[in-house]
């Protein structure tokens, strides 16, 4: 497994760090966050290091995401929540702190104190289809 030595994931990783792990396979790690936003909330990583989620393999991203469905319904489930947030924090201007991609699942209840709403903005005349056109042409 390739990782960063003064990588905190990387070494919860290899169990130098401990944690409260709820499942692993060869490929990922899932476990309890330390400073949960909500009691449940919890991390999937992958065990080997990437920064972002853009340098991660597709098919890697596949396997992983491949558990959520189930690792959320089993947070739901044990925190009788209603329903959950799946985040996924990429850069540091985004809000990465730890720079091992993990994606966040936090379970929501109702009249939680955590909100989660971005305001809506608006494209001027023709934005939209230039930036999409932009966004195809960097696909290609
Ligand atoms: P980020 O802001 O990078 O998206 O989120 C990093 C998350 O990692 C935070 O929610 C933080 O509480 C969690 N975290 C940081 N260090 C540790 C640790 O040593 N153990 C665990 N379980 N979680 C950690
Ligand atoms: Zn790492």
């Amino acid at each position: 497994m390739s990782g960063s030595t003064e990588c905190v994931f990387c070494k919860i990783a290899t169990g130098e760090i401990p944690c409260l792990k709820l499942f692993e396979d060869e490929d990922c790690l899932a476990f309890l966050d330390i400073g949960p936003l909500a009691e449940g909330h919890a991390l999937l990583i992958p065990k080997r290091h990437y920064q972002s989620l853009a340098d991660l393999p597709g098919a890697q991203l596949g396997r992983m995401a491949a558990h959520l469905p189930r690792l959320a319904a089993a947070i739901v489930q044990a925190t009788e929540a209603e329903g959950f947030n799946v985040l996924q924090n990429d850069g540091q201007v985004a809000g990465q702190v730890v720079p091992h991609v993990h994606i966040h699942v936090v379970p929501r209840r109702p009249g939680d104190s955590l909100g989660y709403r971005w305001n809506a903005g608006s494209y001027p005349a023709g934005r939209a289809e230039e930036l999409c056109t932009e966004i195809r042409r960097a696909l290609a």
